[in-house]
């Protein structure tokens, strides 16, 4: 049984002062829940202070990007180690902001991926197609194709530790959602192929669907027999929101 597992995406948002008063506001809706991890995954300057206000709670911290090498010279980036020191547990790689923005390749998320699994960080790992390669009927290749990349390396034993996140580019930010059997479909492709490549462990791994997944649409998301969760963006920076689509 693949324990649920609702993840929150704040992306640039929230100063130490906003993310205090979201949690504050959190933290007692969400109290009593059983049978689901709650992770937020905050900017790198919240991480500290996130993890000290979690404390004693069921929610759990995630970055939102993390640096494939150790240290040195790579201006702006930030190593697992120091995640990790500062208090995040989950880190979200490869996500389509990264990969449409900043240059973000299979690649890097494939390096990422490995650097965190060494590292001793549970990765969140996007994948998702653009609203032009689902109207040619590409979604599944797509996705296929980027799960494998991004687990290239990555041990069966390891494979433990990893979430994958299903997030349609066209859904992200956009209030359209694709639709809970599609999803699921699409879903289920996606650990086929991790089947393919590890056998039946692929049944353990847990597969989230992002995009515009809010407190209205979640239950008949959740209900699919695949999806084991949501990576939740807008929603999860209004407490009574991300609090119904936890409970
Ligand atoms: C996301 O940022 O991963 C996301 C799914 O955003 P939203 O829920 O706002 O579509």
């Amino acid at each position: 049984m693949r324990k649920p597992i609702i993840a929150g995406n704040w992306k640039m948002n929230n100063t130490k002062a906003e993310a205090e008063e979201l949690l504050t506001a959190l933290k007692p809706l969400v109290k009593d829940v059983k049978g689901v991890d709650i992770v937020v995954c905050v900017p790198f300057t919240d991480i500290e202070k996130v993890k000290k206000l979690v404390k004693g709670s069921k929610i759990r911290v995630g970055a939102q990007n993390v640096s494939w090498a150790d240290k040195g010279a790579f201006t702006g980036e930030i190593s697992a180690a120091m995640l990790i020191e500062a208090g995040a547990e989950y880190v979200v790689i490869g996500h389509s902001e990264r990969r449409q923005y900043f240059g973000e390749t299979d690649e890097t998320v494939n390096k990422k991926v490995c650097k965190a699994l060494a590292e001793g960080l549970k990765p969140i790992i996007c994948v998702g197609e653009k609203l032009s390669e689902k109207q040619m009927g590409i979604t599944e290749e797509i996705v296929c194709l980027q799960t494998k990349a991004a687990l290239h390396g990555v041990s069966r034993t390891q494979l433990d530790e990893v979430v994958i996140a299903y997030e349609p580019i066209w859904a992200i930010g956009t209030g359209m959602t694709a639709t809970p059997e599609d999803a699921n479909q699409t879903i289920r492709a996606i650990r086929n192929a991790i089947r393919d490549a590890y056998g039946d462990v692929a049944q353990n791994i847990r597969i989230l669907y992002g995009g515009s997944m809010n407190d209205k649409n979640a239950r008949d998301l959740m209900a699919q027999s695949d999806i084991d969760g949501g990576l939740i963006g807008g929603a999860s920076l209004v407490a009574e929101k991300f609090e119904k689509i936890v409970n």
